[in-house]
């Protein structure tokens, strides 16, 4: 009888209502844009993220979930710029007919340049592919989600275009804000060492220098020797702070502080955004928090 109920009550519901039941369904490789991707859809979108917070979306080996997310998928959300090498044969081999939108289309892509953080897949003169740590890019980033919505599902175009002009607004005064934290900061200390890969964007779009660690590899715990280069470098170059999240020895960071008088960083997020209930659970949140860690660093 309960069964019948609820039946007889579906078919007099309004069309409109009718339509929660199809969402649109959305891939996003990872976090960053799934957080996009929710943003502009709101109720209208079912966003699957395929890299979890604790993957790492460069090196991401795709499951058979993910692959049945694909297949099932009106529409997949990467970043493009080299980032998701293992993504052209995960679509292929799901078997779907997902449109595909590249996030980063339309920005302007930086090299890495000489004296940055490098690791196997990352020379000198390679395309950083960290595009969405600057928030004039993230804007981009939403616009290009935006359009891609508005082509897949033109009937919910109005909600989305309202969704994405919300929340551009939002991205405008969080870019305003850290511009004025770092305008806060006199140009002389604007410099950390960080073994971070991810902050080029942000470095370039601020006005702070992320300075690689001399002789340090992201992959590695560095040694006692590598310690004592570190501790030279921030002295000849005169750096007030560090984040060095690959040492995890606590003593080797007060060490480094006690004898450089350098302010050991805290954690800034890049590739990937915290669990809800974490620092960094959007990307608003993640962008506020960082530059909150850097200003703290550096004010005098
Ligand atoms: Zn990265």
């Amino acid at each position: 009888m309960i069964l019948v109920g609820v039946a007889a009550a579906w078919a007099i519901l309004p069309a409109s209502a009718q339509q929660d039941a199809t969402k649109l369904e959305v891939v996003a490789t990872f976090s960053i844009l799934g957080d996009f991707a929710r943003n502009v859809g709101g109720d209208r979108v079912d966003v699957t993220t395929l890299v979890g917070p604790n993957g790492d979306v460069h090196v991401y080996t795709p499951t058979t979930a993910d692959a049945e997310a694909i297949r099932k998928a009106r529409l997949v959300i990467v970043n493009g710029l080299g980032l998701e090498g293992w993504l052209p044969r995960l679509v292929k081999s799901s078997g779907g007919n997902a449109t595909t939108v590249v996030a980063t289309h339309g920005i302007v892509p930086r090299k890495v340049a000489a004296g940055e953080i490098l690791s196997r897949d990352r020379g000198v003169g390679s395309v950083d592919p960290h595009a969405w740590q600057s928030v004039a890019n993230a804007e981009i980033y939403v616009a290009n989600i935006r359009d891609g919505m508005v082509a897949v599902d033109p009937a919910n175009a109005a909600t989305y275009r309202a969704n994405a002009s919300a929340y551009l607004a939002k991205l405008e005064t969080l870019d305003r804000d850290v511009r004025e934290a770092v305008a806060s900061l006199s140009i002389e200390r604007r410099k950390v060492i960080s073994t971070h890969d991810a902050f080029g964007y942000f470095a370039a779009a601020y006005d702070i220098r992320f300075v690689a660690p001399e002789g340090v590899s992201t992959e590695t715990e560095p040694s006692a020797r590598d310690i004592a280069t570190i501790i030279a470098q921030i002295k000849k170059e005169k750096i007030p702070a560090v984040f060095l999240e690959n040492i995890s020895d606590p003593r080797l960071m007060r060490q480094i502080a006690s004898e450089t008088g350098a302010a050991i960083g805290g954690t800034l997020y890049s590739d990937s955004l915290t669990a809800k209930d974490g620092e960094a659970p959007g990307y608003i949140e993640m962008i506020r928090h960082n530059t909150r860690t850097i200003a703290r660093a550096l004010m005098e």
